[in-house]
Formats: structure tokens, C-alpha cells, sequence
């Protein structure tokens, strides 16, 4: 499917093409017009490049200032996005945010174990977080970072960029309204191949873990937002190690059995040696599934009953300015990013590591 410019894509939804679902996430932008939430990265690694780029096509959003520990990142930035010197921090002044008028958030995208500091710095400086996945690396973490934000009257959101994709958001409706019945299993797994010793990822202190943690995440997340329910229990088995030098403090595949209160089994994988990223979902009259489901997309689904056909967005900008729009009108964001659901999450990933290492089921109520 081509894919679509935001502007194009409001016109479509705006003109009923895509489904209910869709439009709901696209209200009316008339009020915002002329407002734009003031966001600076912390962070300016991969993923910050493609929000930078997201915020360059967004409506309501400024990429407003930057936060990085490499000088030569911040002159290349400053002169790319036009960032102003005084938007400009290192890791050590990056407190001095706090008298900055021009930045209303800092959207964190460090490394996983670095979340939380950077997450309690920006709220101590007054300024809304959005918190790239894992939220952090232990449910405690997400608590403290959850409090410091309520504590300094910010709010806090987890980038969760499925809640505004449309391909997730119909299999979220086809689960919850359960418009095959009552769903009795999931499969959904995310893994990609993993070569370069250097990465971050493959070092504990830095990513709390291996790739539960990194893909495994969307994977406990997507089970919850489709079956609307929490999970009672879970079962789990490390996978084999095959590259013993790359793997040597993270895991390098694991699989987990979820358990719902509903009846469903949703089971997963998450993988540094191998590429899959689906969804498949079987209810009591029909199926649904998505492949690719969780990556940057072009997306593909279908169910029993035909193919799923939904435009191409670009993520990054639509999440970005959905959440804009509700900070924009001094609302509160949707409890579905909040810290609470990333928090949620954590404490299933570490529910999954412990029923791994010890081999037993291990409750979640
Ligand atoms: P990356 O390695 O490309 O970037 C990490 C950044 O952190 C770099 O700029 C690096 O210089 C900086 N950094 C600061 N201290 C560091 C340290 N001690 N070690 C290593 N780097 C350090 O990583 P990324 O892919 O941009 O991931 C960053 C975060 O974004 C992660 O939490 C990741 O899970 C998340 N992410 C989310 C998505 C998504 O689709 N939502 C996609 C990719 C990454």
C-alpha cells in the first residue's frame, strides 16, 4: 500500500474511506490550529531520527530542542532542524531545562536503563516525558518515574505508537468487540537478527535484558489491548544459545505462554536470531491476523471474512500529534500510553523472566 502523507491521510479518514476505528483517533484539528507542543529528544540515536522526521510532518508538534552527550550530534542537528543554541543540552545541563520556556516536553529515546533518570530530570524540570518502550527496566523503576511526574504536575506517556496505527487499531476492535467471539488463542512474535557485539542491546546493565525486552514488550502489549483483559498467568522457556560470544548476558530467544481469565492461551517469541514480526488471533467464528504487525509496516492483514485494507501513516508524526492535541488543551492523556500501562507491561516482562529461569508458572493476580 502507498503510503500516505498525514495530510492526506486526515483527508481520507476525514472523508469516512477508513473505518470508524480509524476516524475516532483523528478529532477535529480546527481548534489546535496555530498551537504546537514544543518537544525536545533526549537522545538522538536511531529512533530519535525517525521522530525527528516524524515531527517535521507533524501538525502540532516543534522539534524544539535536543539532548545528547556527542558535540559533533548537536552541531549536525542544530543545523538540520534549524535548533536554536539555547535548545540545545548535554547530559550534565540538562536540568537547567527546567528555566527553558520553549521546550514544553523532552521525549526520551536513550537506552533502556537510562529511562528512568532522564524520565525524573524532565519532570523535575517541569516538563511532560513521553518515555520510549520498555519503559524501564523493572516495574519499580516505572513506579518511581510514574511518581516523580504526579509529584511535579507533569504528565507522562510510554511511546506507544500501535495505539495510533490503523492495522492494530482494528485488530484492538475486533478483539474487544469480540466480532469473532469470545478469542481462544494468540500467536504473536517479533525478532530480528542481531550481529554487532557493540550494541547496547546486548548488554544488561544497559537494556535490563535481551529481546523480551525489546520486541517481547509490543508483543505483552498488543495480547492486552486486543483481549481487553489482564493475564493470570504465565509459563515461559529460554530458547537455545547457538552464538554463545554475542549472547553471553542476554538471551538470545524466549518463548512464554500467557494465560487470560477470558479462556485464551496467547503465545509468543521474541528473537535475536531470526526475523518474524505477526499476529495471528483465533476465536470461536472466524480468525484474524496481521504480518508484518509490529515493525514501521507497509502492514498486511486479513481475516476470515477477507482482506484488511487500511492506509499507510507515518507513525512517529500521528502519535505525536494525537498526544500534542490532548497536552495542546491541558487534558489528560488517554490511560492506554500512560506510565501505568507501561508499568503494566514491565511487571509481565519480569513475570516471563522468572517462570523462564525457574520453570514455573508463575501468577499474575
Ligand atoms: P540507538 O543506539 O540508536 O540510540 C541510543 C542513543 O543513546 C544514542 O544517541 C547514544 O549516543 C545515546 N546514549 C547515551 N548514553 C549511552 C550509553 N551509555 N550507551 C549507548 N548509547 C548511549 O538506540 P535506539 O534504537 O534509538 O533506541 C533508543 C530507545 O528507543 C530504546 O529504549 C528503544 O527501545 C526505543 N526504540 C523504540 C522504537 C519504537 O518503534 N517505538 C524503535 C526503536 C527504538
Amino acid at each position: 500500500m502507498k503510503k500516505l502523507s498525514r495530510r492526506s491521510f486526515l483527508q481520507i479518514a476525514g472523508a469516512g474511506a477508513a473505518t470508524a476505528s480509524v476516524a475516532t483517533v483523528i478529532p477535529s484539528l480546527k481548534k489546535h490550529e496555530g498551537k504546537k507542543l514544543n518537544i525536545a529528544l533526549c537522545g538522538l540515536g536511531r529512533y530519535a531520527g525517525y521522530l525527528a522526521d516524524g515531527l517535521l510532518e507533524s501538525q502540532y508538534c516543534r522539534l524544539a530542542g535536543i539532548v545528547t552527550g556527542t558535540p559533533a550530534k548537536a552541531e549536525d542537528w542544530k543545523k538540520r532542524f534549524n535548533i536554536p543554541v539555547k535548545n540545545i543540552y548535554n547530559y550534565q545541563n540538562f536540568d537547567s531545562i527546567s528555566t527553558n520556556k520553549d521546550i514544553d516536553l523532552v521525549y526520551v529515546v536513550l537506552p533502556n536503563s537510562m529511562h528512568k533518570e532522564f524520565t525524573i530530570r524532565a519532570a523535575k524540570a517541569g516538563k511532560h516525558v513521553i518515555v520510549e518502550k520498555p519503559m524501564a527496566i523493572t516495574a519499580s523503576d516505572c513506579q518511581e518515574m510514574i511518581n516523580a511526574c504526579k509529584n511535579a504536575g507533569v504528565q507522562l506517556a510510554v511511546g506507544y505508537r500501535l495505539h495510533y496505527e490503523p492495522y492494530n487499531l482494528e485488530i484492538k476492535r475486533l478483539g474487544q468487540e469480540k466480532v469473532f467471539g469470545s478469542i481462544k488463542l494468540i500467536e504473536a512474535s517479533l525478532g530480528y537478527k542481531s550481529s554487532d557485539p557493540n550494541e547496547w542491546r546486548l548488554k544488561k546493565s544497559l537494556s535490563g535484558g535481551g529481546p523480551l525486552m525489546n520486541l517481547g514488550v509490543y508483543c505483552v502489549q498488543c495480547n492486552r489491548y486486543v483481549l481487553g483483559e489482564e493475564p493470570i498467568s504465565v509459563t515461559a522457556q529460554f530458547g537455545p544459545v547457538t552464538n554463545k560470544q554475542l549472547f553471553s548476558e542476554v538471551e538470545e530467544s524466549i518463548t512464554w505462554q500467557l494465560e487470560f481469565p477470558g479462556g485464551a492461551i496467547c503465545t509468543s517469541s521474541s528473537m535475536y536470531n531470526c526475523s518474524v514480526d505477526r499476529f495471528f488471533a483465533s476465536a470461536e467464528d472466524g480468525f484474524f491476523e496481521l504480518s508484518p504487525a509490529i515493525s514501521y509496516g507497509p502492514f498486511k492483514g486479513r481475516t476470515s471474512k477477507g482482506e484488511l485494507n487500511f492506509p499507510e501513516i507515518n507513525q512517529q508524526a500521528t502519535q505525536c500529534d494525537e498526544i500534542a492535541k490532548v497536552l495542546l488543551e491541558n487534558k489528560q492523556l488517554p490511560s492506554h500510553i500512560a506510565g501505568e500501562e507501561g508499568m503494566k507491561d514491565m511487571r509481565i516482562l519480569q513475570a516471563i523472566y522468572q517462570a523462564a529461569r525457574t520453570g514455573n508458572r508463575v501468577s499474575l493476580i
